[in-house]
């Protein structure tokens, strides 16, 4: 698919969906015009980048998350490492029936290279009821622009802040929030009357073999799994609630892929870190939940 092609595709799921965008500047509407920027009635202007994403960002963000993280998230995310976790959120999709005719929106908060999104989007299309439209953000250009090479012709992709979110209130009848930072206030907000938030969050016991390897150590702070589950319920009505837990073994290059994917290699000791990366082989455990929830009633 060519850049142009990918551009002219934006454009139309922007202009199908008037009203999904407000100006990250001024919170007024936005509207596209000759399908090569958004404006706002301040007229603050985004163009729309020729690879098929828009950066809604006033200035760069910096960030630790390079391109190889990404590239390595992708290849693990591909490789099926979350396949029962994405699958289960597909049919948490898919089976929800909305009122209205429209697409069922649905908001990866934090989707970095987009990879959980669109293998979500992929699964729950083949559910019965309604057609869907994907929306990408991630602080990160990087991750975008990793994303918006895939050619998925449902999904915008843009570059922003979740604390200034550059989208009308009310507009996403499903907000995922998958092993990333949450902002429950802008969800809120975000969310239509009767819409969900899907939120997954690790145990205890998550990747406990990289984190012994690496720190001497194998579980994570207890706790830490229901606290945030405590924090959710405090404002969101938890509809359904799965624990995943299996053991997946990788080898290389995945291996590798893994542990420059996780932030837990960031703080590592050098010489740990290249022991681990050189090994031929590590079972690794999944541990993690997924909540999904409604509003409470305000
Ligand atoms: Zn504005």
């Amino acid at each position: 698919m060519s850049a142009t092609t990918k551009k002219m595709i934006l454009a139309g799921l922007m202009a199908a969906n008037p009203g999904l965008f407000c100006c990250p500047l001024c919170a007024s509407p936005m509207s596209l015009t000759e399908c090569k920027s958004l404006i706002c009635s301040n007229h603050h202007c985004f163009d729309l980048a020729r690879d098929g994403y828009i950066n809604l960002l006033s200035r760069p963000a910096g960030g630790k998350y390079g391109k190889e993280l990404f590239a390595s998230r992708k290849a693990i995310v591909n490789s099926g490492f979350f396949e029962p976790v994405d699958t289960y959120i597909s049919g948490l999709i898919a089976g929800r029936k909305l009122a209205g005719n429209g697409p069922h929106r649905i908001l990866d908060a934090g989707c970095g290279e987009g990879s959980h999104l669109a293998a979500i989007q992929e699964l729950a299309a083949a559910g019965p009821h309604q057609s869907l439209l994907g929306v990408g953000l991630d602080i990160s250009k990087e991750g975008i622009a990793l994303a918006a090479k895939n050619n998925n012709t449902s999904t915008i992709w843009c570059v922003g802040d979740l604390a200034h979110s550059p989208f009308g209130s009310g507009q996403f009848h499903t907000i995922l929030s998958i092993l990333a930072p949450s902002n429950y206030a802008e969800f809120q907000r975000l969310l239509t009357a009767d819409g969900r938030v899907i939120k997954v969050i690790p145990g205890q016991n998550y990747l406990q073999e990289l984190r012994g390897l690496l720190y001497g150590r194998s579980s994570r702070q207890p706790n830490a799994d229901s606290e945030i589950r405590e924090r959710f319920s405090e404002t969101f009505e938890i509809t359904e609630a799965r624990h995943f837990q299996y053991k997946v073994s990788l080898q290389p290059p995945l291996l590798q892929q893994l542990v420059r994917m996780t932030p837990l290699s960031w703080a590592a000791d050098q010489n740990k870190l290249q022991t681990v990366l050189q090994l031929n082989e590590l079972e690794i455990s999944v541990d993690l939940s997924v909540l999904e929830g409604r509003k409470l009633p305000s």
